[in-house]
């Protein structure tokens, strides 16, 4: 019996890389320096590369696609039904945190199966990251305790229980490890089934460690349910179920290549905005405020730099919101303070090197930005049609958070539907299906 399905895994970039910026500049029409508003997003342009023969064959599929969706969207009714048995499994497995797996589906065998797996699992040694694992410093420790303290106060008012992450079971990996398991360019992951984050160590950054575990954080925190199927007649597969607002459907072969994840990149978008309040938080902890101060320094200069280039304001303010941390902040900024006292010279120097870093894919930048500006779009169109409901996206935005870590998709999806009509929840689980270009970002 094959009980281990291929791992339902979120795998994240920590920064978007050089070659895919490079790939997107056209030098010859953009005003000069670093700006983040280009395209440079592998999903936003992977989506777009459809031709129109692969058009047509989604279209030929959707027919199909509508029926799966129409049948998992019965089985959120069932769920809500179940959700009063869910917890039995758990308590056989008193070493996982009973908040880990919120949910164990399936037959009972399966159930029974599936939660010394969990266990199993989330308590073993996992080689494939811990080959690679380098020993943590004391301000790494203090960091995950950090960020996990912010994360879990997020989760905790957005109704969610979150469970508590073992310090073995973070694993700080040399830099380059991902790009040897073939993910170049990933910075941090979380193996959603086995309660693992691994983590980079790059740049010897402690903001830029503090940034991409958190992310994974909080995919580890979201709502988690795992099932198995008979995928033959005597072959079970066991995989995630859900993680967040993600969910896999496992009606045939979980490790099928055509399978979807519905939410998928919706659950992604979250996670990132998720991230980026994180590091809000977390700048003033004494851990990385110094760092997090330079960075902060730098990236206001770069936006005054770009200020008297004539930037348009939206372009301003995307720099604002999606650069995080130039490499070895602190020297650099002091550097840039003793090379002149004139302010302006300041600023045209950190815009120099800032650009120049960026085409190198060396500057800390939010992960998905393609992603989270396609979810605001969704929540500025609950907002306009809401009669009022709802005055501003973050207040939409709670309301995705909330099902993302409790689970429940039922009050999201009536508050959905009220606001954007009858079947407006299903197309939106469709729209942001992650159809397998998500899997490497
Ligand atoms: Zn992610």
């Amino acid at each position: 019996m094959n009980l281990e399905a291929p791992a339902q895994d979120n795998l994240e970039e920590g920064q978007e890389t050089g070659q895919e910026a490079d790939r997107n500049v056209d030098a010859s029409r953009e005003p000069r320096g670093f700006d983040p508003t280009r395209p440079v997003d592998k999903k936003g342009r992977e989506r777009q590369r459809y031709s129109d023969e692969e058009l047509a064959e989604r279209n030929r599929t959707m027919a199909d696609l509508q029926r799966k969706i129409r049948e998992i969207f019965d089985r959120i009714d069932g769920e809500a039904a179940e959700a009063a048995q869910i917890e039995e499994g758990l308590k056989t497995s008193p070493a996982v945190p009973a908040e880990f797996i919120k949910r164990i589906a399936g037959d009972e065998r399966g159930k029974e199966i599936i939660s010394g797996i969990v266990q199993k699992n989330f308590n073993e040694r996992w080689e494939e990251w811990g080959q690679h694992e380098i020993q943590k410093t004391e301000s790494e420790k203090e960091i995950i305790k950090r960020v996990e303290d912010v994360v879990d106060e997020m989760v905790v008012r957005w109704g969610g229980n979150p469970a508590p992450l073992p310090m073995e079971n973070v694993y700080v990996i040399k830099e380059g490890s991902f790009a040897t398991m073939e993910w170049p360019g990933v910075r941090g992951g979380c193996q959603g089934r086995r309660g693992k984050i691994a983590v980079e160590r790059a740049n010897d950054s402690r903001y830029e460690f503090a940034n991409v575990f958190g992310h994974e954080l909080f995919h580890f925190k979201s709502y988690k349910s795992v099932t198995s199927v008979m995928v033959g007649p005597s072959e079970r597969k066991f995989g995630l179920y859900r993680s967040g607002l993600r969910m896999m459907d496992w009606k045939n072969d979980p490790a099928s290549p055509d399978k979807k994840e519905y939410f998928g990149l919706l659950e992604e978008a979250i996670v990132s905005e998720c991230g980026r309040i994180a590091m809000k938080k977390m700048v003033a902890d004494p851990s990385i405020s110094k760092e997090a101060h330079a960075n902060e320094r730098l990236k206001q200069w770069v936006i005054r730099a770009r200020r008297r280039q004539g930037a348009p304001e939206e372009m301003l303010a995307a720099i604002d919101r999606e650069m995080d941390s130039v490499p070895e902040a602190e020297r650099v900024m002091r550097e840039i303070e003793l090379s002149s006292h004139e302010e302006e010279e300041r600023e045209n120097r950190a815009l120099d090197l800032v650009d120049r870093l960026y085409k190198e894919g060396k500057i800390g930048m939010q992960p998905h930005r393609a992603l989270r500006e396609k979810m605001y779009g969704l929540f500025s169109r609950i907002v306009r049609e809401s009669n009022g409901r709802f005055r501003n996206q973050e207040e939409v935005f709670d309301q995705f958070a909330r099902a993302n870590f409790t689970g429940n998709y039922l009050p999201l999806a009536r508050m959905v539907e009220s606001i954007l009509g009858k079947g407006s929840f299903r197309k939106i689980a469709n729209d942001f299906a992650d159809e397998g270009e998500g899997k490497a970002a």
